[in-house]
């Protein structure tokens, strides 16, 4: 059976003062043992994080698909391990959209992150015109095809679906819509993969909260939660924890 596993993506959020918050957040965490938590700061917090959280799930949300070089500043996945991270987010939405982020570039990404040791979280989502012109499946498994790699243990990359119309909008998808995006995304991977597709984990990410986990979490193939917002506090993202306990 796959674990389940909430992922808080901070973005661009957080200064030193905010490292008690990941604290409490682990702390909790603790108290859900069947439940996966990583939280996934900003570059600069992570070496502080991992120090002030020893053997917690600690993330990048971004990194190069190169080892080294001259990429003024970025990030590589080995920088990432090598001050404790163990986590790494690629082809986020405000990745593909706001960086140009291709499919390709986003398994050469996914590919970098699994050869340094990380583990994976790959992000697919469909903006909303193309919700709403029923096109979103087609769309999503489009991005798998091209964005994840050949290679990888299956225990060592997930999916993250997040639709682009639900991130901070307070928008969600009905639990049915979720449920049959992601039994297209399992199924795709089956056909690619065969049984290894049935032990990597699918996230749904947009506007999950404290109210809603719950019932997103119960869907058909979601095996967890990518979570912004509601992320950056204790009080807010442990319950998120809990729901998928
Ligand atoms: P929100 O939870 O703030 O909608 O963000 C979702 C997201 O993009 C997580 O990666």
């Amino acid at each position: 059976a796959r674990r389940k596993y909430v992922v808080g993506n901070w973005k661009m959020n957080g200064l030193s003062d905010a490292l008690g918050e990941a604290q409490a957040i682990f702390a909790a965490a603790d108290g859900h043992p069947m439940v996966d938590v990583a939280i996934c700061p900003p570059f600069t917090l992570i070496g502080a994080m991992a120090a002030a959280a020893p053997g917690k799930a600690i993330g990048g949300q971004d990194c190069h698909s190169a080892v080294s070089g001259a990429f003024t500043g970025s990030v590589a996945a080995q920088m990432l391990a090598d001050i404790g991270a163990s986590v790494v987010i690629v082809g986020h939405s405000e990745r593909r959209e706001g960086f140009a982020e291709s499919d390709a570039d986003v398994r050469a990404k996914a590919e970098a992150g699994l050869e340094a040791g990380l583990s994976v979280i790959l992000c697919v989502g469909e903006p909303r015109e193309i919700r709403e012109s029923g096109g979103a499946i087609d769309y999503v498994l489009s991005q798998i095809a091209g964005s994840v790699p050949d290679h990888f243990d299956a225990q060592s990359l997930a999916i993250a679906y997040e639709p682009i119309w639900a991130i901070g909008t307070g928008l969600v998808p009905t639990v049915a819509d979720v449920a049959a995006m992601h039994g297209a995304i399992r199924g795709a991977l089956a056909a690619r993969f065969g049984d290894a597709a049935e032990d990597m984990r699918i996230l749904y990410g947009g506007s999950v909260n404290g109210e809603n986990a719950a019932e997103l979490l119960d869907a058909g193939d979601v095996d967890g939660a990518l979570v912004g917002g509601a992320s950056l506090t204790a009080a807010k993202f442990v319950p998120i924890i809990a729901a998928a306990a």
